[in-house]
């Protein structure tokens, strides 16, 4: 296929309504959420293929064509992995969005990429069933959870993406569709390209189809508020809590200035004296999930008694309506941040002991580089939410090299759950081990020998 002709082959092979260029093209459908990637470029043309066998298609004209292809989810990635690039052809898994089936007794649902992960939660509902995994934007989609490995707030307890995964149906570059795994927990049948393909950032296939492991949902929650005199403090009882086996379903911490923000955003009032407020420098949040009541009741005991040996200032369990709207509060920490200008959200993740340490360098290397780190995070999973303040690129470029390498050098990884993309690219590279990228290389190119796939990334590059 000629590079001229492209766009009428697709069409053709499409219907007219699912291929669009030039003023078809809405701008929302172009971008993600980096604050820092290039901005996205027009694309050749964006398509919207509705089966498996329209994204072989599409896979297959654009590869005969030597045009690049960006699969796009909900767009809600925060590293600039989705952004369409100039003459490519983005892929939007918009519509194919159908729960396909769910399996109470195996527990396990098939879903096509496009679905998103509020459409999941609600299908599930009454079905005494839950998709466990919970990356705080609702709206993102599977295919894109699954090409990021997305973590979020019940990893702690639960794990990521990467560990609810059974299968995947892939299409390749040049339009081999395959199927990797199945609905069955263990396998010992070759290699796990299920995993590999996990956290891929779009780089080795298209994703066509999903099955997730599910798990059956705990009647019993209670969400305790926790404030701490320092971070360094909080930070310092996490792992006593996750060895105590009191398995919270979160463990989430928010600095001062991100609780002040993101309660005032909703509208929340904790209810925390005026005087334990004064002396707070962070807060631990811990959701508590149980079968029954009475383990509930044991399991507040325990934490409570576990805690307040250790330094905490107090501990509330909050009423059924404050705790899910403080724990959605949280949720909406990148809007806020957004709002009040930040230049920059990192997700490094240490092991979760090594945090106090991190978190006490994080300020250092910003206050060095003249800018200013806040922040919230998994502190359960050793990932920190790092807002970064500093407008100025040579500064923050400096400032974000220091902070990647510091978390290499204390057994960690430039990002826990959101990717490198576009927008880590060049640190990335160059603080990695080059047999190790030259590896990668090598698997990107097994999967897609001519390097169509996301070639803007820095991972496979
Ligand atoms: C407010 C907010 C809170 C967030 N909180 C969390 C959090 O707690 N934890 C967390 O992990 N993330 C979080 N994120 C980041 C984001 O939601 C996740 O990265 C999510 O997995 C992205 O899904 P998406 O459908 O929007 O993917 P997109 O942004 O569209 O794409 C992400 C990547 O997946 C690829 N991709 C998408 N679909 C496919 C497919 N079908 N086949 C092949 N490749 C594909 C894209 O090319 C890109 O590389 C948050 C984002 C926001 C805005």
């Amino acid at each position: 296929v000629q590079r001229d002709d492209l766009l009428a082959r697709l069409t053709a092979a499409l219907s007219p309504t699912q291929v669009r260029a030039g003023d078809a093209v809405a701008e929302e459908e172009l971008g993600d959420e980096s604050l820092a990637a290039p901005a996205p470029a027009r694309p050749l043309a964006v398509v919207r293929p509705r089966t498996t066998a329209e994204v072989a298609t599409v896979a297959r004209l654009a590869t005969s064509a030597g045009v690049a292809l960006v699969p796009r989810g909900s767009g809600t990635g925060l590293s600039g992995a989705a952004r369409a690039q100039a003459g490519s052809i983005l892929v939007n898994f918009a519509e194919m969005n159908a729960v396909l089936s769910v399996s109470a007794s195996d527990h396990v649902a098939v879903v096509q990429p496009g679905v998103t992960l509020r459409q999941l939660n609600e299908h599930l509902i009454g079905s005494g069933l839950h998709y466990p995994v919970h990356p705080g934007e609702l709206s993102g989609s599977l295919g894109g959870n699954v090409n990021t490995n997305a973590g979020g707030m019940r990893a702690v307890r639960h794990g990521v993406t990467r560990h609810h995964v059974l299968g995947l149906e892939l299409v390749l570059a040049d339009g081999t569709v395959l199927r990797t795994g199945a609905p069955v927990v263990k396998s010992s049948s070759g290699y796990d390209l299920t995993q590999l393909v996990i956290g891929s950032e779009g780089t080795l296939a298209l994703v066509t189809e999903v099955t997730l492991r599910l798990s059956p949902v705990m009647p019993e929650r209670a969400t305790v508020l926790v404030p701490f005199a320092t971070l360094e403090g909080l930070a310092a009882v996490v792992p006593e809590v996750v060895a105590a086996g009191l398995e919270p379903s979160m463990l989430e911490y928010l600095d001062l200035l991100t609780m002040s923000a993101v309660t005032q955003a909703a509208g929340i009032e904790l209810g925390v004296p005026v005087e334990v407020a004064a002396a707070t420098g962070a807060y631990l949040v811990v959701l508590l999930e149980t079968r029954t009541a009475e383990q509930l009741e044991r399991d507040l005991a325990d934490l409570a008694q576990l805690v307040g040996a250790r330094g905490a200032l107090d501990l509330y369990v909050l009423s059924a309506t404050v705790g899910p709207r403080l724990i959605e509060a949280r949720e909406r920490a990148f809007w806020v941040a957004k709002a009040a200008g930040a230049d920059e959200i990192v997700d490094v993740v240490v092991p979760r002991s090594r945090v106090p340490e991190y978190l006490a360098e994080a300020a250092d290397i910003a206050a060095r580089h003249g800018g200013f780190v806040s922040g919230c995070g998994h502190v359960g999973d050793g990932n920190v939410h790092l807002s970064v303040f500093a407008p100025e690129a040579g500064a923050r470029h400096a400032l974000l090299h220091d902070l990647f390498a510091a978390g290499l050098a204390r057994g960690g990884q430039i990002s826990g759950e959101h990717g490198i993309g576009a927008d880590k690219r060049e640190l990335y590279r160059h603080l990695s081990d080059p047999a190790l990228l030259a590896l990668q290389a090598r698997v990107k190119a097994a999967f897609d020998p001519r390097g169509l796939l996301n070639p803007h990334l820095g991972v496979g590059a």
